[in-house]
């Protein structure tokens, strides 16, 4: 019998997870904010999954962080900015063996929830899947993807890929998981800001060239710096490549913003500006899209950390 799988946070990408590993057959529980959250979860029914336009509910049972069994796997599935004040009230609850699953995206919030249980093993993840909530408590699948997965201090893979491989979730454990994260966060660093700053989809950016080509230039010379080398291989290529594929698309810091959600700055162009300020690396193009951006944050109201 496999371990429970717990949820911490039945948002997008929470939901998905959780609706596939149930429906591979495995035990999961999902771990609410409050009893009001669980209140209005039970009323729902369950949680609702929409793939290819069809849906299905399922009973998955759920729990306050305050329950009192504990907890050997748990998948954190919040916004980075949540994930450590939401890990630190389950850490009474979490065993001696007790590994984490971290979706996050972007860097900071990793290494912040690794120092809080350093008793625990934290198992980063890198997803290109796509998913947002319909309503609450219903989640459609969008985007077809993979997750990567890997443990920056231990190479060994868990024992628990083959739940995932019953569960049909796409993964592959991978050495180099920090390399992934450092380039997606540049790629994101990349396009996601400008799209906000000249109010356009991804496709509007092929209008910004050179802005587009010095950030990549700046980026590249952070990620040399910090020792991720290979996140840097050709992103000025793949970054355009990015832009001409998804031109149609808004990005996903656009989308916040125009509906006055909270970004995940603070871990995606902050996280980069703080490393390069640690590095003693001047790269101003990327200091005053920070700045601006956060100015831009600030004068919609939206926190800009
Ligand atoms: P989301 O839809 O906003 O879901 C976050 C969930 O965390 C919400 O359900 C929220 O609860 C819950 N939460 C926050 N604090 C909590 C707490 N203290 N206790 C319990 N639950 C708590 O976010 P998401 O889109 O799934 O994103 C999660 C992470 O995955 C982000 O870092 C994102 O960048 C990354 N990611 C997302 C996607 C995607 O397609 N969505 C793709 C790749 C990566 P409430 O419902 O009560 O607010």
């Amino acid at each position: 019998m496999s371990r429970t799988w717990h949820i911490l946070g039945a948002g997008s990408l929470g939901s998905l997870w959780a609706c596939r590993l149930a429906r591979g057959g495995l035990p999961v529980h999902l771990i609410l904010r409050d009893a009001a959250r669980l209140k209005s979860y039970e009323a729902a029914g369950g949680l609702t999954l929409v793939e290819h336009g069809h849906s299905q509910t399922l009973a998955i049972p759920a729990e306050t962080p305050d329950a009192p069994t504990p907890i050997h796997r748990l998948l954190v599935a919040c916004k980075a900015y949540d994930a450590e004040q939401a890990v630190a009230r389950l850490a009474p609850r979490l065993a001696r063996d007790a590994e984490l699953i971290l979706l996050q995206n972007g860097l900071g919030s990793q290494d912040a929830v690794a120092a809080l249980v350093p008793q625990a093993r934290c198992i980063v993840a890198s997803s290109t899947e796509g998913a947002f909530r319909e309503s609450d408590w219903k989640v459609v699948f969008a985007g077809h993807g993979f997750n990567w997965l890997g443990d920056p201090g231990n190479p060994a893979p868990p024992t628990w890929l083959g739940d995932l491989q019953d569960s049909a979730i796409p993964h592959q454990w991978t050495p180099d998981i920090l390399t992934r994260l450092w380039r997606k966060l540049a790629l994101n660093c990349a396009i996601n800001p400008l799209t906000v700053l000249h109010d356009c989809r991804n496709g509007g950016l092929l209008d910004h060239h050179c802005e587009v080509a010095t950030l990549c230039a700046e980026l590249s010379e952070l990620l040399q710096k910090c020792g991720q080398p290979q996140a840097a291989v050709e992103l000025q290529f793949e970054v355009e490549r990015v832009i001409q594929a998804t031109a149609a698309n808004y990005s996903s810091m656009y989308q916040d913003v125009r509906q006055g959600r909270r970004t995940e700055i603070g871990y995606l162009l902050g996280h980069a500006c703080r490393v390069a300020a640690r590095h003693r690396c001047n790269l101003p193009h990327l200091q005053r899209l920070y700045r601006r951006l956060v100015e831009h944050l600030n004068a919609h109201g939206l926190p800009s950390d």
